[in-house]
């Protein structure tokens, strides 16, 4: 795979069912990178500031309202998929078990799945659901990224105590901090998704 520059994404489809993976014109399965993390964490917003464009993934005023998983196309070299936030407190049991059911079984199923991105809020610790996916993709042998998002919201020190706080609960190897704000956060996100779906060989 050369080195994907996210010039161009395209959103495919939003589903919690089971679908064939997507191909290339060579019939190549495209690679999966999927983004997971608590509601309000930001992943929206990062999706959007990623892919470059304006309510790609809907951002929501309310906590929770990512539903199923939204697939998009980036540069037809790899497929972004945006897994459902998990925790909303005020979401019922029966959504809460629906929702972790959906991300188990993509997670399970999905052997295009290439990479996961766990997203983690800079002023907030880390939760049962962070930990269990830490521990999954290590199990699964799956390149695993953690990410600090809103990292504007905090001073450089406040940052560094809250990211070695997190690193003791959440053993990951790959770490960035992100901000909308800061344009280098997307370069700096693009080139790490581009080195770790490479085996690391840059
Ligand atoms: P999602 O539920 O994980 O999709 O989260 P959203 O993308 O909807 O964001 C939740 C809230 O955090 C919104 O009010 C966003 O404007 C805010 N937010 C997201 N990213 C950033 C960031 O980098 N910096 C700051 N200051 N706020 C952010």
């Amino acid at each position: 795979m050369k080195k994907c520059s996210f010039t161009e994404a395209r959103f495919l489809l939003s589903t919690l069912d089971e679908i064939p993976p997507f191909y290339d014109k060579d019939k190549k399965v495209l690679p999966e990178v999927a983004l997971v993390g608590r509601s309000n964490v930001g992943k929206s917003s990062l999706i959007n500031h990623l892919l470059h464009r304006k309510k790609l993934a809907k951002v929501s005023a309310k906590p929770g309202k990512t539903q199923t998983i939204n697939y998009f196309n980036v540069d037809n070299q790899l497929i972004i998929v945006d897994l459902p936030g998990y925790g909303y407190a005020a979401r019922s049991q029966d959504m809460q078990l629906l929702w972790s059911a959906s991300i188990d079984n993509y997670f399970q199923k999905r052997s295009s799945l290439s990479m996961i991105v766990l997203l983690l809020d800079s002023r907030r610790e880390p939760t049962k659901e962070d930990q269990a996916v830490v521990e999954w993709a290590q199990h699964h042998k799956k390149p695993l990224l953690l990410i600090f998002t809103k990292s504007d919201t905090l001073g450089e020190r406040e940052r560094k105590i809250n990211l070695e706080k997190a690193l003791h609960l959440l053993p990951v190897e790959h770490t960035l901090s992100y901000s909308v704000k800061d344009p280098r956060s997307r370069q700096n996100l693009i080139t790490t998704i581009n080195k770790l779906l490479h085996g690391l060989a840059q």
